[in-house]
């Protein structure tokens, strides 16, 4: 099966790239081409940031009411929910994952996320301050501008519908790149965004190469932000890059987060959470709990948990409705989670189950859910985002250490805590250096609840209100009274 070809978005028009170039998308469970796309160059980077810019500077968008925005968003999100096969469809064919699961999670929390910030376009305003004798003082909050949006492979349309909702709600325009290897739901959303009302210019997708296409939107003088999800190497160059034009940036990078397990927690609780936690989406989530902290007087026994239920979890075709575990996203991922699991095994970390690639009749980038334990915070596998089904279990003595443990990471993404213990839950989730703390629960996500990293994991802040000031900037208006 593939998806329908697809060109690019400039300016309201459906176009091919410039130079006619395209380019094609592998479905990761077959090995087979699952769409051709338009390859954009830096011509046609520019051509969508200029119409962006025209749309800011002289379209209906920014200007229009807030509550007319508001029913253009908001009619976008029921068109998700009414076409959530299709959607669910895309993320299957590009990156393997369930169509139950797109069906389920991933369309319903995008359509969410729309209606959510649909709600706060007429509530984004200035304040009215004190001011000096003699003064009328007041702020404005104005949209940002032009926003470039970049965006990983792991959760295309979600994580897109993070930039987009907020973004649109305030009155921004926005040029689109998604990653290469899962292109055709951002082009569905921009479809369907188009559909309900959003004009010509305020929405454009480019498609093709990071290094072309991502750096030329990056370094393109109309473009006032960008919003960046990705490596944190990635991110690095694209800081670098931005500086030039001076551009506002948010960073939401890589995670190494630990889920960390304490004696007096409901064991069978934690160990579900545990292998969703690093096992969703086949590990492939910035905010995987790869590191499960266990504390020592639990640790074997929790680890023959973990074993049994991971043993009961299995591989199809995504496009099956019965289907709960597709492929790694790509042979590279797929390549560069096997290099993981060797390295585990060399560093003397012992393979409690998995760490194999599991083709189904020959095919596909299929891996076993793989658990080490007697893993060390120090080596490869606990420091590295592996961003695969690979889990690591370390002993811990007590609190304190769990603490350190946890915290002695370049990232600072998530974490998670289990325990019954309602202050060492308090406790805990002061002392985690990370951007989000899940207690007795893991990997829930909540359209109100800032999400976001510290350390190398990033800055920033996507959902929640907290988005809002990332695509907002506010004006002083002072004015005499004489
Ligand atoms: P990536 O950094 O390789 O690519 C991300 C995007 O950047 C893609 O669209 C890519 O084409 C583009 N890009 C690549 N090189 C570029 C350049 N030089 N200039 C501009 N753009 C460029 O990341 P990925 O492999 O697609 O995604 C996986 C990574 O994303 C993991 O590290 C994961 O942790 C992270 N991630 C973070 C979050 C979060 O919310 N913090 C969420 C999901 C994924």
């Amino acid at each position: 099966m593939k998806l329908p070809d697809r060109n690019l978005l400039p300016d309201g028009e459906w176009v091919p790239a410039l130079s006619g170039e395209t380019f094609t998308t592998t479905n990761p469970a077959t090995e087979t081409p699952s769409g051709t796309l338009a390859k954009a160059g830096e011509a046609d980077v520019d051509r969508a940031a200029k119409a962006a810019r025209k749309a800011f500077d002289e379209g209906p968008w920014p200007k229009m009411a807030p509550a007319e925005r508001a029913r253009i968003l908001w009619r976008a999100a029921q068109k998700m929910r009414e076409r959530a096969e299709d959607l669910a469809k895309c993320e299957a064919l590009d990156m393997g994952k369930p169509v139950s699961e797109g069906k389920a999670i991933d369309v319903p929390f995008t359509a969410d996320l729309f209606e959510y910030y649909a709600g706060w376009a007429t509530k984004v305003h200035g304040e009215t301050l004190p001011g000096i004798p003699g003064f009328f003082v007041h702020t404005l909050r104005e949209p940002v501008g032009v926003v470039g949006m970049i965006t990983p492979w792991n959760f295309p349309m979600l994580l897109l519908s993070w930039k987009l909702a907020p973004a649109l709600a305030v009155g921004c325009t926005c040029v689109v790149k998604p990653a290469s290897l899962t292109p055709h739901s951002a082009l569905l959303l921009a479809e369907i965004l188009v559909e309900a009302g959003v004009p010509k210019g305020a929405i454009n997708v480019v498609t093709g190469p990071g290094g072309a296409v991502g750096n030329a939107l990056v370094r393109h003088p109309a473009v006032d932000k960008i919003a960046f999800t990705g490596e944190t190497r990635t991110g690095q160059g694209i800081l670098r890059e931005a500086a030039a034009t001076m551009k506002r940036v948010t960073m939401e990078l890589g995670g190494k987060s630990p889920n960390i397990v304490f004696a007096d927690a409901d064991l069978d609780a934690a160990t579900k959470g545990a292998i969703a936690g690093v096992f969703y989406n086949k590990g492939e989530v910035c905010a995987a709990g790869s590191r499960i902290l266990v504390e020592e007087k639990v640790v074997n026994d929790f680890v023959e948990m973990l074993k049994a239920r991971a043993g009961k979890m299995s591989h199809g075709d995504p496009l099956d409705p019965k289907t709960r575990l597709g492929p790694q996203a790509s042979k590279a991922q797929l390549d560069t989670v096997l290099k993981y699991v060797a390295r585990g095994r060399e560093d003397g970390a012992r393979l409690v189950c998995g760490g194999r690639h599991v083709p189904i009749n020959g095919k596909g980038y299929f891996v076993e859910p793989t658990i080490f334990d007697r893993v060390t915070n120090g080596m490869t596998i606990a420091r590295e985002e592996i961003f695969g089904p690979v889990a690591s279990v370390i002993p811990f003595k007590d609190e304190a250490e769990a603490l350190r443990i946890a915290n002695d990471s370049e990232f600072g993404l998530a974490s998670g805590v289990w325990t019954r213990d309602v202050g060492r839950a308090h406790r805990m989730a002061r002392g985690l250096k990370a951007g989000t703390v899940w207690v007795n629960t893991y990997n829930v996500y909540d359209p109100a609840a800032p999400f976001g990293g510290c350390k190398r994991s990033g800055f920033g802040r996507e959902l929640g209100s907290a988005a809002l000031e990332h695509y907002t900037e506010m004006k002083s208006v002072i004015q005499s009274l004489q």
